[in-house]
Protein backbone atom coordinates (compact mmCIF):
# COMPACT_ATOMS: atom_id res chain seq x y z
CA UNK A 1 0.00 0.00 0.00
CA UNK A 2 1.21 3.64 -0.92
CA UNK A 3 1.94 5.94 1.98
CA UNK A 4 4.08 8.75 2.46
CA UNK A 5 6.69 10.01 5.58
CA UNK A 6 7.51 13.48 5.68
CA UNK A 7 10.41 15.17 6.71
CA UNK A 8 13.17 18.26 5.63
CA UNK A 9 13.92 18.55 1.95
CA UNK A 10 18.14 18.87 1.48
CA UNK A 11 19.47 18.23 -1.80
CA UNK A 12 16.89 18.74 -4.44
CA UNK A 13 16.06 15.89 -7.15
CA UNK A 14 13.91 12.73 -7.49
CA UNK A 15 15.50 9.21 -6.53
CA UNK A 16 13.72 5.98 -7.55
CA UNK A 17 14.91 3.16 -5.87
CA UNK A 18 14.90 0.03 -3.37
CA UNK A 19 15.54 0.57 -0.02
CA UNK A 20 18.64 -0.25 2.20
CA UNK A 21 17.69 0.10 5.70
CA UNK A 22 21.00 0.74 7.98
CA UNK A 23 20.59 0.36 11.69
CA UNK A 24 23.32 1.13 13.32
CA UNK A 25 26.60 -0.42 11.96
CA UNK A 26 27.05 2.32 9.32
CA UNK A 27 30.66 2.04 9.58
CA UNK A 28 31.13 -1.63 7.36
CA UNK A 29 31.87 -0.99 3.14
CA UNK A 30 29.02 -0.79 1.04
CA UNK A 31 30.48 -1.72 -2.65
CA UNK A 32 29.04 -4.61 -5.97
CA UNK A 33 31.50 -7.33 -6.22
CA UNK A 34 31.63 -8.44 -9.76
CA UNK A 35 30.15 -11.70 -10.45
CA UNK A 36 33.17 -13.50 -10.45
CA UNK A 37 33.93 -13.09 -7.08
CA UNK A 38 31.00 -14.39 -5.44
CA UNK A 39 32.20 -18.02 -4.34
CA UNK A 40 35.00 -15.97 -3.06
CA UNK A 41 32.92 -13.37 -1.08
CA UNK A 42 30.42 -16.01 0.31
CA UNK A 43 33.59 -18.23 1.30
CA UNK A 44 34.74 -14.66 3.25
CA UNK A 45 31.75 -14.78 5.60
CA UNK A 46 31.49 -18.48 5.69
CA UNK A 47 34.95 -18.39 7.11
CA UNK A 48 34.56 -15.56 9.34
CA UNK A 49 31.29 -17.72 10.94
CA UNK A 50 33.57 -20.90 11.07
CA UNK A 51 35.99 -19.18 13.10
CA UNK A 52 33.70 -17.22 15.76
CA UNK A 53 31.98 -21.02 15.79
CA UNK A 54 35.85 -22.05 16.60
CA UNK A 55 36.15 -19.53 19.02
CA UNK A 56 33.09 -20.25 21.11
CA UNK A 57 34.08 -23.90 21.18
CA UNK A 58 37.41 -22.97 22.80
CA UNK A 59 35.26 -21.11 25.26
CA UNK A 60 33.28 -23.95 26.04
CA UNK A 61 36.06 -26.40 26.69
CA UNK A 62 37.82 -23.87 29.00
CA UNK A 63 34.60 -23.37 31.25
CA UNK A 64 33.88 -26.86 31.07
CA UNK A 65 37.04 -27.24 33.52
CA UNK A 66 35.77 -24.26 36.01
CA UNK A 67 33.58 -24.33 38.78
CA UNK A 68 29.87 -22.63 39.11
CA UNK A 69 31.41 -19.20 40.64
CA UNK A 70 33.76 -17.83 37.87
CA UNK A 71 31.72 -20.01 35.05
CA UNK A 72 27.94 -19.52 35.62
CA UNK A 73 25.31 -21.51 33.95
CA UNK A 74 23.79 -18.78 31.79
CA UNK A 75 27.86 -18.08 30.35
CA UNK A 76 27.27 -21.73 29.08
CA UNK A 77 23.50 -21.46 28.08
CA UNK A 78 24.55 -18.17 26.45
CA UNK A 79 27.38 -20.06 23.97
CA UNK A 80 24.81 -22.37 22.84
CA UNK A 81 22.20 -19.71 22.15
CA UNK A 82 25.35 -18.28 20.07
CA UNK A 83 26.41 -21.54 19.00
CA UNK A 84 22.32 -21.69 17.57
CA UNK A 85 22.14 -18.40 15.70
CA UNK A 86 25.53 -18.96 14.01
CA UNK A 87 23.96 -22.14 12.39
CA UNK A 88 20.79 -20.17 11.85
CA UNK A 89 19.65 -21.50 8.19
CA UNK A 90 18.00 -18.00 7.94
CA UNK A 91 21.22 -16.22 8.80
CA UNK A 92 23.12 -18.07 6.17
CA UNK A 93 21.13 -18.33 3.54
CA UNK A 94 19.97 -14.48 3.88
CA UNK A 95 23.90 -13.59 3.12
CA UNK A 96 24.06 -15.75 0.81
CA UNK A 97 21.59 -14.26 -1.07
CA UNK A 98 22.42 -10.80 -0.60
CA UNK A 99 25.97 -11.66 -2.08
CA UNK A 100 24.87 -13.85 -5.18
CA UNK A 101 21.77 -12.39 -6.37
CA UNK A 102 22.61 -8.45 -5.45
CA UNK A 103 26.78 -8.52 -5.47
CA UNK A 104 26.81 -7.03 -2.10
CA UNK A 105 30.28 -7.29 -0.48
CA UNK A 106 30.57 -9.69 2.09
CA UNK A 107 30.21 -6.86 5.38
CA UNK A 108 26.76 -5.19 3.35
CA UNK A 109 25.04 -8.42 2.81
CA UNK A 110 25.81 -9.44 6.37
CA UNK A 111 24.51 -6.18 8.22
CA UNK A 112 21.93 -6.04 5.53
CA UNK A 113 20.31 -9.92 6.98
CA UNK A 114 21.46 -8.84 9.99
CA UNK A 115 18.52 -5.96 9.89
CA UNK A 116 15.77 -7.85 8.03
CA UNK A 117 16.08 -10.75 11.42
CA UNK A 118 16.26 -7.79 13.56
CA UNK A 119 13.11 -6.94 12.45
CA UNK A 120 11.66 -10.27 12.93
CA UNK A 121 12.78 -10.73 16.07
CA UNK A 122 11.23 -7.18 17.18
CA UNK A 123 7.96 -8.69 15.67
CA UNK A 124 8.28 -11.65 18.24
CA UNK A 125 5.37 -11.67 21.15
CA UNK A 126 7.64 -14.12 23.47
CA UNK A 127 10.00 -11.61 25.32
CA UNK A 128 12.50 -14.19 25.79
CA UNK A 129 12.98 -14.69 22.23
CA UNK A 130 12.40 -10.88 21.23
CA UNK A 131 15.77 -10.38 23.69
CA UNK A 132 18.10 -12.32 21.39
CA UNK A 133 18.28 -9.66 19.12
CA UNK A 134 21.10 -8.73 21.19
CA UNK A 135 22.52 -12.17 21.35
CA UNK A 136 22.57 -11.80 17.00
CA UNK A 137 23.68 -8.42 17.00
CA UNK A 138 26.52 -9.67 18.87
CA UNK A 139 26.96 -12.79 16.99
CA UNK A 140 27.01 -10.65 14.09
CA UNK A 141 29.45 -7.99 15.45
CA UNK A 142 31.93 -11.41 15.91
CA UNK A 143 32.24 -11.89 12.08
CA UNK A 144 32.65 -8.31 11.29
CA UNK A 145 35.35 -8.16 13.44
CA UNK A 146 36.91 -10.93 12.35
CA UNK A 147 36.11 -10.39 8.86
CA UNK A 148 38.37 -6.92 9.53
CA UNK A 149 40.84 -8.30 10.80
CA UNK A 150 42.02 -10.88 7.60
CA UNK A 151 42.32 -8.82 4.72
CA UNK A 152 39.18 -6.77 3.32
CA UNK A 153 39.24 -6.74 -0.75
CA UNK A 154 39.93 -3.09 -2.25
CA UNK A 155 36.56 -1.98 -3.97
CA UNK A 156 35.90 -1.66 -7.29
CA UNK A 157 34.59 1.98 -8.35
CA UNK A 158 31.92 3.12 -6.95
CA UNK A 159 28.61 2.55 -9.47
CA UNK A 160 25.52 5.21 -9.10
CA UNK A 161 23.03 3.91 -10.63
CA UNK A 162 20.80 6.32 -12.11
CA UNK A 163 17.74 6.21 -14.43
CA UNK A 164 13.70 6.38 -14.39
CA UNK A 165 11.73 3.48 -12.58
CA UNK A 166 10.41 1.82 -15.68
CA UNK A 167 14.21 1.11 -16.83
CA UNK A 168 14.73 -0.23 -13.41
CA UNK A 169 11.62 -2.34 -13.21
CA UNK A 170 13.14 -3.80 -16.47
CA UNK A 171 16.57 -4.46 -14.54
CA UNK A 172 14.90 -6.01 -11.70
CA UNK A 173 16.67 -8.69 -10.07
CA UNK A 174 19.64 -7.34 -11.13
CA UNK A 175 22.51 -5.07 -9.47
CA UNK A 176 21.99 -1.98 -11.75
CA UNK A 177 18.63 -1.01 -9.42
CA UNK A 178 18.98 2.17 -7.85
CA UNK A 179 19.17 1.75 -3.78
CA UNK A 180 18.57 4.64 -1.21
CA UNK A 181 19.81 4.61 1.89
CA UNK A 182 17.19 4.68 5.27
CA UNK A 183 18.88 5.21 8.50
CA UNK A 184 17.35 6.72 11.35
CA UNK A 185 20.46 8.86 11.92
CA UNK A 186 23.85 9.10 10.30
CA UNK A 187 27.11 11.50 11.17
CA UNK A 188 28.57 13.83 9.28
CA UNK A 189 31.35 11.31 8.78
CA UNK A 190 29.48 7.99 8.06
CA UNK A 191 27.84 10.19 5.47
CA UNK A 192 31.28 11.43 3.91
CA UNK A 193 31.95 7.65 3.36
CA UNK A 194 28.85 7.31 1.39
CA UNK A 195 30.18 9.70 -1.14
CA UNK A 196 31.73 7.30 -3.28
CA UNK A 197 28.78 4.84 -2.74
CA UNK A 198 26.31 3.22 -4.48
CA UNK A 199 23.60 5.08 -3.41
CA UNK A 200 20.90 7.01 -5.01
CA UNK A 201 19.81 8.93 -2.55
CA UNK A 202 18.97 9.37 1.75
CA UNK A 203 16.53 9.56 3.83
CA UNK A 204 17.00 9.84 7.86
CA UNK A 205 14.53 9.90 10.57
CA UNK A 206 16.52 12.66 12.70
CA UNK A 207 18.28 16.00 11.55
CA UNK A 208 17.96 19.91 10.53
CA UNK A 209 17.96 21.23 7.52
CA UNK A 210 21.50 22.66 7.99
CA UNK A 211 22.98 20.16 10.05
CA UNK A 212 26.29 18.46 9.02
CA UNK A 213 25.12 15.21 7.75
CA UNK A 214 22.36 17.08 5.64
CA UNK A 215 25.44 19.93 4.37
CA UNK A 216 27.52 16.51 3.27
CA UNK A 217 23.92 14.65 1.54
CA UNK A 218 23.63 18.29 -0.54
CA UNK A 219 27.14 18.11 -1.21
CA UNK A 220 26.87 14.98 -2.77
CA UNK A 221 24.10 16.51 -5.17
CA UNK A 222 21.97 13.26 -4.89
CA UNK A 223 18.21 13.60 -3.22
CA UNK A 224 17.98 13.53 0.24
CA UNK A 225 15.52 14.50 3.21
CA UNK A 226 16.19 14.35 7.09
CA UNK A 227 14.23 14.75 10.30
CA UNK A 228 11.82 11.95 8.26
CA UNK A 229 10.70 10.96 12.39
CA UNK A 230 10.03 7.35 11.94
CA UNK A 231 10.90 6.26 8.18
CA UNK A 232 13.48 3.77 9.09
CA UNK A 233 10.88 2.01 11.16
CA UNK A 234 8.16 2.64 8.83
CA UNK A 235 9.85 1.04 5.47
CA UNK A 236 11.21 -2.17 5.09
CA UNK A 237 14.39 -3.93 3.09
CA UNK A 238 13.77 -3.41 -0.49
CA UNK A 239 10.86 -1.75 -0.58
CA UNK A 240 10.26 0.48 -3.30
CA UNK A 241 10.41 4.03 -2.44
CA UNK A 242 10.98 7.46 -4.06
CA UNK A 243 12.26 10.37 -2.24
CA UNK A 244 11.69 13.34 -3.41
CA UNK A 245 13.95 15.95 -1.90
CA UNK A 246 12.33 18.84 -3.45
CA UNK A 247 9.32 18.45 -1.59
CA UNK A 248 10.85 16.50 1.66
CA UNK A 249 8.73 13.63 1.26
CA UNK A 250 9.45 9.81 0.89
CA UNK A 251 6.87 7.97 -0.67
CA UNK A 252 6.62 3.89 -0.12
CA UNK A 253 5.99 1.93 -2.13
CA UNK A 254 3.85 4.01 -4.60
CA UNK A 255 1.25 3.34 -7.09
CA UNK A 256 1.76 3.41 -10.97
CA UNK A 257 0.14 6.96 -11.35
CA UNK A 258 2.32 8.25 -8.26
CA UNK A 259 5.29 6.32 -10.43
CA UNK A 260 4.68 7.65 -13.79
CA UNK A 261 4.43 11.28 -12.16
CA UNK A 262 7.77 11.08 -10.43
CA UNK A 263 9.18 9.56 -13.57
CA UNK A 264 8.02 12.76 -15.28
CA UNK A 265 9.73 15.06 -12.45
CA UNK A 266 12.68 13.38 -12.81
CA UNK A 267 12.87 13.60 -16.57
CA UNK A 268 12.15 17.32 -16.09
CA UNK A 269 14.88 17.60 -13.57
CA UNK A 270 17.29 16.06 -16.10
CA UNK A 271 16.79 18.39 -19.24
CA UNK A 272 17.22 21.37 -16.09
CA UNK A 273 20.15 20.28 -15.19
CA UNK A 274 21.57 19.82 -18.81
CA UNK A 275 20.03 23.66 -19.78
CA UNK A 276 22.52 24.96 -16.39
CA UNK A 277 25.41 23.32 -17.53
CA UNK A 278 25.47 25.34 -20.58
CA UNK A 279 26.03 28.35 -18.02
CA UNK A 280 29.63 27.35 -16.78
CA UNK A 281 31.22 29.23 -18.97
CA UNK A 282 29.25 32.22 -18.59
CA UNK A 283 31.01 34.90 -16.26
CA UNK A 284 28.70 35.80 -13.69
CA UNK A 285 27.85 39.05 -13.87
CA UNK A 286 24.33 41.08 -13.05
CA UNK A 287 21.99 42.95 -15.99
CA UNK A 288 23.78 46.68 -14.38
CA UNK A 289 27.38 45.15 -15.00
CA UNK A 290 28.21 43.75 -11.35
CA UNK A 291 30.78 40.85 -11.25
CA UNK A 292 29.76 38.03 -9.00
CA UNK A 293 32.36 35.38 -7.67
CA UNK A 294 30.74 31.94 -7.15
CA UNK A 295 33.06 30.01 -5.04
CA UNK A 296 32.77 26.10 -3.62
CA UNK A 297 32.04 24.72 -0.12
CA UNK A 298 34.60 21.36 -0.52
CA UNK A 299 34.70 19.04 2.15
CA UNK A 300 37.95 16.61 1.03
CA UNK A 301 40.40 17.53 -1.83
CA UNK A 302 39.38 15.52 -3.90
CA UNK A 303 36.10 17.24 -4.28
CA UNK A 304 38.20 19.88 -6.43
CA UNK A 305 37.03 18.58 -9.34
CA UNK A 306 33.70 18.80 -8.91
CA UNK A 307 34.08 22.77 -8.11
CA UNK A 308 36.27 22.95 -11.35
CA UNK A 309 33.43 21.37 -13.51
CA UNK A 310 30.93 23.58 -11.88
CA UNK A 311 33.02 26.77 -13.19
CA UNK A 312 33.86 28.01 -9.26
CA UNK A 313 35.90 30.72 -9.39
CA UNK A 314 38.18 29.28 -6.47
CA UNK A 315 36.82 27.23 -2.96
CA UNK A 316 35.31 29.49 -0.54
CA UNK A 317 35.38 27.12 2.03
CA UNK A 318 37.18 24.01 2.69
CA UNK A 319 36.13 22.27 5.99
CA UNK A 320 38.89 20.80 6.91
CA UNK A 321 38.03 18.99 9.82
CA UNK A 322 36.77 16.29 7.52
CA UNK A 323 40.24 15.32 7.12
CA UNK A 324 40.16 14.78 10.75
CA UNK A 325 36.95 12.77 10.84
CA UNK A 326 36.18 8.52 11.82
CA UNK A 327 39.91 8.20 12.53
CA UNK A 328 39.52 6.79 16.29
CA UNK A 329 41.55 9.22 18.00
CA UNK A 330 44.85 8.93 15.40
CA UNK A 331 44.24 12.42 13.87
CA UNK A 332 46.35 13.70 10.31
CA UNK A 333 49.93 14.33 11.19
CA UNK A 334 51.47 17.42 9.72
CA UNK A 335 52.93 16.09 6.81
CA UNK A 336 49.35 14.20 5.65
CA UNK A 337 47.57 17.49 6.40
CA UNK A 338 50.29 19.64 3.97
CA UNK A 339 49.41 16.52 1.36
CA UNK A 340 45.70 17.18 1.70
CA UNK A 341 45.90 20.58 1.54
CA UNK A 342 48.30 21.20 -1.41
CA UNK A 343 45.89 18.48 -3.36
CA UNK A 344 43.26 20.75 -3.04
CA UNK A 345 45.07 23.69 -3.93
CA UNK A 346 46.66 21.76 -7.03
CA UNK A 347 43.48 20.76 -8.03
CA UNK A 348 42.20 23.96 -8.38
CA UNK A 349 44.32 25.10 -10.50
CA UNK A 350 45.95 27.84 -9.75
CA UNK A 351 42.12 29.63 -8.32
CA UNK A 352 42.27 30.48 -4.52
CA UNK A 353 41.27 27.97 -1.75
CA UNK A 354 40.14 28.91 1.66
CA UNK A 355 41.12 26.61 3.83
CA UNK A 356 38.94 26.70 7.38
CA UNK A 357 40.90 25.34 10.21
CA UNK A 358 39.16 22.41 12.13
CA UNK A 359 35.66 22.95 13.07
CA UNK A 360 35.00 19.73 15.58
CA UNK A 361 32.52 19.24 17.80
CA UNK A 362 28.79 20.10 18.24
CA UNK A 363 27.25 17.53 15.59
CA UNK A 364 30.15 17.04 14.20
CA UNK A 365 32.37 14.55 16.81
CA UNK A 366 35.77 13.48 15.60
CA UNK A 367 34.33 9.64 16.15
CA UNK A 368 32.47 7.47 17.75
CA UNK A 369 34.61 7.38 20.56
CA UNK A 370 35.08 10.85 21.27
CA UNK A 371 31.26 11.60 21.35
CA UNK A 372 30.36 14.74 23.57
CA UNK A 373 27.38 13.16 25.74
CA UNK A 374 28.89 14.14 28.37
CA UNK A 375 28.06 18.17 28.22
CA UNK A 376 24.45 19.35 28.35
CA UNK A 377 25.06 21.63 25.62
CA UNK A 378 28.13 20.89 22.87
CA UNK A 379 27.26 23.91 20.42
CA UNK A 380 27.95 25.93 23.12
CA UNK A 381 31.03 23.90 24.28
CA UNK A 382 34.54 23.28 23.06
CA UNK A 383 34.01 23.46 19.89
CA UNK A 384 36.08 24.98 16.76
CA UNK A 385 38.67 27.96 17.51
CA UNK A 386 37.55 26.93 20.99
CA UNK A 387 38.61 23.47 20.41
CA UNK A 388 41.55 24.48 18.83
CA UNK A 389 43.07 26.85 21.04
CA UNK A 390 42.63 23.93 23.89
CA UNK A 391 45.06 21.96 22.28
CA UNK A 392 47.66 24.72 20.54
CA UNK A 393 50.36 21.25 19.85
CA UNK A 394 47.19 19.87 17.26
CA UNK A 395 46.51 23.57 15.79
CA UNK A 396 50.05 24.52 15.34
CA UNK A 397 50.28 21.19 13.13
CA UNK A 398 47.27 22.30 10.89
CA UNK A 399 49.08 25.82 10.65
CA UNK A 400 52.54 24.24 9.61
CA UNK A 401 50.60 22.10 6.98
CA UNK A 402 48.09 24.97 5.94
CA UNK A 403 51.31 28.03 5.84
CA UNK A 404 53.22 25.16 3.41
CA UNK A 405 50.15 24.03 1.20
CA UNK A 406 50.44 28.08 0.83
CA UNK A 407 53.95 27.78 -1.35
CA UNK A 408 51.78 25.87 -3.56
CA UNK A 409 49.12 28.52 -4.65
CA UNK A 410 46.55 31.04 -3.45
CA UNK A 411 45.29 30.06 -0.30
CA UNK A 412 43.58 31.72 2.39
CA UNK A 413 43.13 30.57 6.02
CA UNK A 414 39.81 31.48 7.92
CA UNK A 415 39.45 31.09 11.85
CA UNK A 416 36.14 29.35 12.90
CA UNK A 417 33.56 30.54 15.38
CA UNK A 418 35.40 33.43 16.89
CA UNK A 419 33.91 35.93 19.77
CA UNK A 420 36.60 37.32 21.82
CA UNK A 421 39.02 39.56 21.00
CA UNK A 422 41.02 37.85 23.06
CA UNK A 423 40.58 34.76 21.02
CA UNK A 424 41.23 36.51 17.74
CA UNK A 425 44.96 37.52 19.62
CA UNK A 426 45.70 34.22 20.49
CA UNK A 427 44.71 32.71 17.28
CA UNK A 428 46.93 35.25 15.20
CA UNK A 429 49.82 35.02 17.75
CA UNK A 430 49.71 31.21 17.24
CA UNK A 431 49.74 31.74 13.50
CA UNK A 432 53.28 33.85 13.93
CA UNK A 433 54.20 30.88 16.11
CA UNK A 434 53.94 28.38 13.50
CA UNK A 435 55.53 30.76 10.65
CA UNK A 436 58.28 30.97 13.39
CA UNK A 437 58.76 27.27 13.48
CA UNK A 438 58.90 26.67 9.65
CA UNK A 439 61.47 29.58 9.81
CA UNK A 440 63.47 27.76 12.28
CA UNK A 441 62.92 24.16 10.71
CA UNK A 442 64.26 25.73 7.32
CA UNK A 443 60.81 24.79 5.75
CA UNK A 444 59.19 26.46 2.76
CA UNK A 445 55.86 27.90 3.17
CA UNK A 446 53.75 30.77 1.08
CA UNK A 447 51.72 33.96 2.21
CA UNK A 448 48.39 33.78 3.35
CA UNK A 449 45.56 36.41 4.19
CA UNK A 450 43.34 35.27 7.23
CA UNK A 451 39.48 35.93 7.71
CA UNK A 452 37.12 35.20 10.70
CA UNK A 453 34.02 33.18 9.76
CA UNK A 454 31.04 35.57 11.34
CA UNK A 455 28.72 33.10 12.58
CA UNK A 456 27.77 33.99 15.92
CA UNK A 457 25.73 37.51 16.91
CA UNK A 458 28.43 38.48 19.03
CA UNK A 459 31.06 38.07 15.80
CA UNK A 460 28.49 40.21 13.92
CA UNK A 461 27.87 43.03 16.30
CA UNK A 462 31.15 43.77 16.73
CA UNK A 463 32.12 43.33 13.11
CA UNK A 464 33.95 46.80 12.57
CA UNK A 465 36.82 45.79 15.40
CA UNK A 466 36.54 41.99 14.03
CA UNK A 467 38.10 44.31 10.99
CA UNK A 468 41.06 45.77 12.58
CA UNK A 469 42.37 42.60 12.66
CA UNK A 470 41.57 40.37 9.44
CA UNK A 471 42.48 40.34 5.64
CA UNK A 472 38.77 39.22 4.86
CA UNK A 473 35.12 38.15 6.42
CA UNK A 474 33.18 35.23 6.12
CA UNK A 475 29.88 34.83 7.01
CA UNK A 476 29.04 31.37 8.43
CA UNK A 477 24.86 31.43 8.17
CA UNK A 478 24.32 28.35 9.37
CA UNK A 479 25.51 28.82 12.74
CA UNK A 480 24.52 32.51 12.87
CA UNK A 481 21.08 31.52 12.78
CA UNK A 482 21.23 28.71 15.26
CA UNK A 483 23.39 30.82 17.71
CA UNK A 484 21.13 34.31 16.70
CA UNK A 485 17.67 32.56 17.25
CA UNK A 486 19.06 29.78 19.87
CA UNK A 487 17.41 26.79 17.81
CA UNK A 488 19.75 24.19 17.43
CA UNK A 489 20.29 23.35 14.16
CA UNK A 490 20.42 19.58 14.06
CA UNK A 491 17.40 19.21 15.98
CA UNK A 492 14.54 18.47 13.26
CA UNK A 493 12.02 18.96 16.63
CA UNK A 494 12.86 22.96 16.37
CA UNK A 495 12.98 23.23 12.76
CA UNK A 496 9.99 25.60 11.98
CA UNK A 497 11.77 27.86 13.89
CA UNK A 498 14.77 27.79 11.89
CA UNK A 499 14.40 30.85 10.18
CA UNK A 500 16.65 32.60 7.59
CA UNK A 501 14.97 35.38 7.25
CA UNK A 502 14.20 36.37 10.36
CA UNK A 503 14.66 39.80 11.04
CA UNK A 504 17.24 40.02 13.91
CA UNK A 505 19.41 37.45 11.59
CA UNK A 506 19.13 39.20 8.40
CA UNK A 507 20.31 42.80 10.23
CA UNK A 508 23.30 40.80 11.80
CA UNK A 509 23.86 39.61 8.23
CA UNK A 510 23.08 43.48 6.21
CA UNK A 511 25.55 45.25 8.87
CA UNK A 512 28.45 42.91 8.58
CA UNK A 513 28.31 43.16 4.41
CA UNK A 514 28.39 46.87 5.03
CA UNK A 515 30.95 47.11 7.19
CA UNK A 516 33.23 45.36 4.83
CA UNK A 517 32.14 47.19 1.80
CA UNK A 518 32.44 50.41 3.90
CA UNK A 519 35.97 49.67 4.92
CA UNK A 520 36.70 48.00 1.44
CA UNK A 521 37.46 44.87 2.66
CA UNK A 522 36.25 41.02 1.06
CA UNK A 523 33.07 39.81 2.74
CA UNK A 524 31.47 36.36 1.37
CA UNK A 525 28.58 34.64 2.76
CA UNK A 526 29.80 30.57 3.16
CA UNK A 527 26.56 29.18 4.56
CA UNK A 528 23.59 27.20 3.52
CA UNK A 529 21.75 30.56 2.47
CA UNK A 530 24.55 31.58 -0.55
CA UNK A 531 23.37 27.98 -2.56
CA UNK A 532 19.75 28.69 -1.66
CA UNK A 533 18.42 30.72 -4.70
CA UNK A 534 15.43 31.73 -2.52
CA UNK A 535 18.33 34.22 -1.22
CA UNK A 536 20.11 35.33 -4.15
CA UNK A 537 18.47 38.71 -5.27
CA UNK A 538 18.16 39.61 -1.32
CA UNK A 539 21.73 39.08 -1.01
CA UNK A 540 22.65 40.83 -3.93
CA UNK A 541 20.64 43.42 -3.03
CA UNK A 542 22.58 44.03 0.79
CA UNK A 543 25.46 44.61 -1.15
CA UNK A 544 27.33 40.61 -1.26
CA UNK A 545 29.45 40.19 -4.03
CA UNK A 546 31.17 36.82 -3.17
CA UNK A 547 29.02 33.42 -2.55
CA UNK A 548 30.23 29.98 -1.54
CA UNK A 549 28.13 26.75 -2.09
CA UNK A 550 28.33 23.36 -3.01
CA UNK A 551 29.33 22.79 -6.02
CA UNK A 552 25.73 21.42 -7.09
CA UNK A 553 24.10 24.49 -6.17
CA UNK A 554 26.59 27.04 -8.61
CA UNK A 555 24.43 26.92 -11.64
CA UNK A 556 21.17 27.67 -10.15
CA UNK A 557 22.82 30.46 -8.35
CA UNK A 558 24.50 32.24 -11.36
CA UNK A 559 21.35 31.83 -13.19
CA UNK A 560 20.00 33.97 -10.69
CA UNK A 561 22.73 36.48 -10.80
CA UNK A 562 22.58 36.79 -14.36
CA UNK A 563 19.15 37.83 -14.19
CA UNK A 564 19.48 40.21 -11.26
CA UNK A 565 19.85 44.38 -11.64
CA UNK A 566 20.97 45.16 -8.49
CA UNK A 567 20.94 48.85 -8.57
CA UNK A 568 17.24 48.28 -8.24
CA UNK A 569 17.34 45.00 -5.61
CA UNK A 570 19.28 47.56 -3.06
CA UNK A 571 16.33 49.55 -2.08
CA UNK A 572 13.86 46.56 -1.96
CA UNK A 573 16.34 44.96 0.00
CA UNK A 574 16.58 48.08 2.68
CA UNK A 575 12.45 47.00 2.70
CA UNK A 576 12.98 43.52 3.11
CA UNK A 577 15.23 43.65 5.72
CA UNK A 578 13.35 46.89 7.52
CA UNK A 579 10.31 44.72 8.11
CA UNK A 580 8.85 42.75 10.66
CA UNK A 581 8.06 39.75 8.62
CA UNK A 582 10.69 39.86 5.49
CA UNK A 583 9.92 36.29 4.57
CA UNK A 584 6.53 37.43 3.47
CA UNK A 585 8.32 39.85 1.39
CA UNK A 586 10.91 37.04 -0.20
CA UNK A 587 7.67 35.12 -1.15
C1 LIG B 1 28.12 28.05 8.82
O1 LIG B 1 28.00 27.95 10.04
O2 LIG B 1 27.33 28.69 8.10
C2 LIG B 1 29.25 27.39 8.13
C3 LIG B 1 29.50 27.60 6.86
O3 LIG B 1 29.98 26.51 8.84
P1 LIG B 1 29.46 25.05 9.23
O4 LIG B 1 28.19 24.80 8.50
O5 LIG B 1 30.52 24.08 8.88
O6 LIG B 1 29.25 25.17 10.72
MG1 LIG C 1 29.63 27.20 11.21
Amino acid sequence: MTFAVHGLPVARGIAIGRAVLMAGRVDVAHYFIPPEQVESEIARVRAGRDAVVDEIHRLQQTITGMGPKEAPHELSALLDVHLMLLQDQDLIAGVKHWISERLYNAEWALTTQLEALSRQFDEMEDEYLRERKADLEQVAERILRYMKGVATPVPPPARRPAGGLQQDLALEGTTDVPLVLIAHDLSPADMLQFKQSVFAGFVTDVGGKTSHTAIVARSMDIPAVVGARSASQRVRQDDWVIIDGDAGVMIVDPSPIILAEYQFKQRQAELERGRLGRLRHTPAVTLDGERIELFANIELPDDAAAALEAGAVGVGLFRSEFLFMGRQGHLPDEEEQYLAYRRAVEGMQGLPVTIRTIDVGADKPLDDTRHDDAHLNPALGLRAIRWSLADPAMFLTQLRAILRAAAHGKVNMLIPMLAHVSEIRHTLSLIDFARAELDNRGTAYGPIAIGAMIEIPAAAIMVRSFLNYFDFLSVGTNDLIQYTLAIDRADESVAHLYDPCHPAVLRLLADTIAACRAQGKPVSVCGEMAGDVDFTRLLLGLGLRSFSMHPAQLLAVKQEVLRADTARLAPWAQEVIASDEPGKLLA
